[in-house]
């Protein structure tokens, strides 16, 4: 299988050919866990357990080696532990267990690595060390910056010049610093904040510094490919960029990818203007985890997703489609189909999931055409497939369509379907249609087969 993929460092669209194909090797910036992830944080999350999914597919399931981290020490997270007055664990491990629970229920598969920066400040403050000693970092009061200056590269990925770079924000607290773009690597210990010691002066590490350290520890210092949001680009990615490269003198990603924002009525998605949807409000409102997935995977990655109800009420039309495919040939054994080529090609030129929604389509196209008991078996398989590879399709597709109705009026509606069957049974068809009619008020459709009658939301 030829996968191409987007690079961000070259602006192109390239073949993708790992250093190893025994040991492909994935990262991604993940969670500061310090409150419940939104749709937006859902997204990169559920971009890239798609292209985890595609090279486990590719390259064998044990060959990919995928690792993103949890940010559990940073200023919003020591905030938040101070409001409620707690240690900072007591909010970073709920917050963790949390994010794990909703992406779970995305269909994001555990990661073959979930670093947590606090048990890798070893690995950090060594990096750091070794960034001093070779002159690309300095030691200052406030703490220990990398100096934007020592390295000729700086700006690479984000294209910034350095005029531009000079025109870096102040950050309070760094008034030492000597050049408006250096970065913090360690910050200097402020009273009631967590803190380790190092050669360099008791602190704690900078947010940048952190990936770059569990990168070299979990999977190497060059890896395959390195995602994140496309607003990591700058300075976060950049930053990782010049502190791994510094230190280890070589690249720290072939490729780097970035998925597009995700906006709320074209705005950014974001505390400050308060339009933030959670994931688990979706889950309280009703919408299932495959909905809000098949939602965020509606659009290219790379452009921008504009949220609204009217999206998740669409992928909910889709996985109806889909799964009452499935209801119809529920006494069909599935063939062990692969995923067809379509479908396959369509994800694997740079994750087109437009192209390969619309070539799941043609399988619930041919699943719900075909005739014979064979053709049933294969159009099944190759359903089942192409969907499991996506990410769906993974519940019973009757628990799938109680579950969209809510199972107070899956009960209501069982009690209708009995009853219908009984006037059936009875003879009595003026009732049986009249129950027909009134299921079909409530959107639902009843199935009749010699195993007995099924019910599926109405397309
Ligand atoms: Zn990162």
């Amino acid at each position: 299988m030829k996968i191409a993929l987007t690079n961000t460092l070259t602006r192109r669209k390239e073949p993708f050919v790992p250093a190893d194909p025994a040991r492909v090797t994935m990262y991604v910036c993940g969670s500061t866990v310090y409150n419940h992830p939104h749709i937006g944080n859902a997204r990169p999350a559920v971009v890239f357990d798609l292209l985890f999914r595609l090279l486990r597919h590719a390259y064998g399931e044990t060959a990919v080696l995928y690792a993103s981290n949890y940010t559990d020490i940073d200023d919003k997270i020591i905030k938040a532990a101070a409001a409620e007055g707690v240690a900072i664990d007591v909010i970073t491990n709920k917050f963790t267990r949390i994010y794990r629970e909703d992406m779970s229920a995305l269909g994001v598969l555990t990661p073959t690595f979930e670093p947590r920066a606090t048990q890798h400040v070893d690995g950090m403050i060594a990096l750091i060390q070794k960034l001093i000693d070779e002159g690309a970092a300095y030691v200052v009061p406030s703490g220990v910056y990398f100096s934007v200056a020592a390295d000729a590269d700086y700006g690479k990925l984000s294209g910034r010049s350095q005029d531009e770079l000079q025109a870096g924000a102040r950050v309070e607290g760094e008034d030492d610093k000597r050049h408006p773009s250096d970065f913090a690597l360690w910050k200097a210990t402020k009273p009631g904040e967590p803190s380790w010691d190092a050669p360099f002066g008791v602190g704690r590490p900078g947010w940048h510094i952190e990936c770059s350290a569990m990168i070299a520890a979990q999977l190497g210092q060059t890896i395959d490919i390195h995602g994140g949001g496309l607003d990591l680009i700058f300075p976060h990615h950049e930053n990782e960029i010049a502190q791994s490269e510094s230190a280890h003198h070589h690249p720290l990603s072939r490729v780097w990818m970035h998925n597009g924002m995700l906006t709320m009525d074209r705005e950014k998605m974001s505390k400050s203007i308060g339009n933030i949807v959670t994931v688990r409000e979706l889950m309280n409102d009703g919408w299932q985890g495959e909905a809000i997935r098949w939602a965020l995977l509606s659009a290219h990655y790379r452009a921008p997703l504009d949220w609204s109800e009217d999206l998740l009420k669409q992928a909910q039309a889709s996985l109806d489609r889909l799964y009452g495919a499935l209801l119809r040939l529920k006494d069909v054994k599935a063939d062990d189909a692969a995923a067809p080529e379509a479908f396959l090609a369509a994800l694997a030129d740079d994750l087109n999931t437009p192209a390969a929604i619309a070539a799941l389509s043609v399988l619930v196209t041919n699943a719900n055409n075909a005739k014979k008991p064979a053709e049933q078996a294969k159009a099944k398989g190759e359903l089942l497939a192409a969907a499991r590879l996506f990410g769906v399709l993974a519940q019973d597709p009757e628990r799938w369509f109680r579950a969209s109705f809510g199972e107070e009026a899956a009960r209501e509606i069982d009690a209708l379907v009995a009853e219908r069957v009984a006037a059936r049974q009875a003879k009595d068809y003026a009732k049986s249609d009249a129950l027909r009619d009134a299921l079909a008020a409530r959107g639902v459709e009843v199935m009749d087969s010699a195993a007995g009658s099924t019910w599926r939301r109405r397309g």
